[in-house]
């Protein structure tokens, strides 16, 4: 088959609703949850704020228009190698400069909701990921891999989706071995459905927050606050996540698509 066959087959799927898109983003606004560093670790990324220019008013009488104020890492966003210490030297590091090929792959998705449903601190394990892979096939290089927990049903409250107590937060991610295991098999990125890549206990793991720490070192991405992940195939979708070209950005809020064949 040809690539402009491919294309036009694409086009054709997209139109019968063959191919579903399927909006994998959390709303984006003054409600959205965003992660609540301890204050001895570092400053905070602030509240997103909408201000109106105008609104069909006598700051511009026929049109509507705001200005925002976020944090790049804010919503369902993505982070680039530049976001941590060890990926700070790479070439094309920041969101204005990685290949664009690099925002449409492949997914793998791994189904830890039953786990994550009775424990909020669980890990997925290597030995969790090589279950997965007996059931569906190895992880294919230049495949992104997504971690299902169902968080994202708590993404309408900021104390759910942190599920912070006097111990720290609460909520599921991967091991260190984990990412090791997956940096190998050539993946391009990792995403989840919590508020960051790594789990809520990762601060106190070695190194802290491997997943940041280990994607970033060997250039790969992340991807926080993903949602629906229920709704795509353990393998099968395409993902499609493009930060805005922010200007040496570490990472950018976006509209995180799939494309899902239908059954
Ligand atoms: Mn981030």
């Amino acid at each position: 088959m040809t690539s402009t066959q491919v294309i036009s087959d694409l086009a054709s799927a997209l139109a019968s609703g063959a191919i579903e898109v399927v909006d994998l983003t959390a709303p984006l606004g003054p409600d959205t949850p965003l992660i609540k560093l301890p204050p001895q670790i570092g400053k905070n990324t602030p509240t997103i704020e909408i201000h109106p220019i105008s609104k069909y008013d006598q700051d511009g009488p026929f049109w509507a228009w705001n200005w925002l104020k976020l944090g790049e890492h804010s919503g369902t966003h993505f982070d680039a190698p530049v976001h941590w210490i060890s990926g700070k030297n790479h070439p094309n590091n920041t969101t204005d400069t990685i290949p664009v090929k690099n925002f449409v792959g492949p997914a793998c998705v791994i189904d830890c909701s039953a786990e994550t449903a009775s424990n909020d601190d669980f890990l997925l394990t290597v030995d969790g990921v090589k279950a997965w892979e007996k059931k569906h096939g190895d992880i294919p290089s230049g495949s992104w891999v997504l971690m299902r927990t169902d968080w994202y049903k708590r993404n309408d409250s900021e104390a759910k989706f942190l599920n912070a107590d006097d111990k720290g937060p609460h909520s599921p991610g991967p091991t260190a071995e984990t990412i090791h295991y997956l940096i190998a098999k050539g993946i391009l990125g990792w995403g989840t459905e919590c508020i960051g890549t790594d789990a809520g206990c990762a601060g106190g793991m070695d190194p802290p927050f491997p997943a940041h720490n280990f994607l970033h070192k060997n250039n790969r991405y992340g991807l926080a606050s993903l949602c629906q992940l229920d709704k795509l195939p353990p393998k099968g979708a395409i993902l499609i996540v493009a930060p805005l070209k922010i200007v040496k950005g570490t990472g950018s809020p976006l509209r995180a698509l799939a494309l899902v064949p239908k059954h």
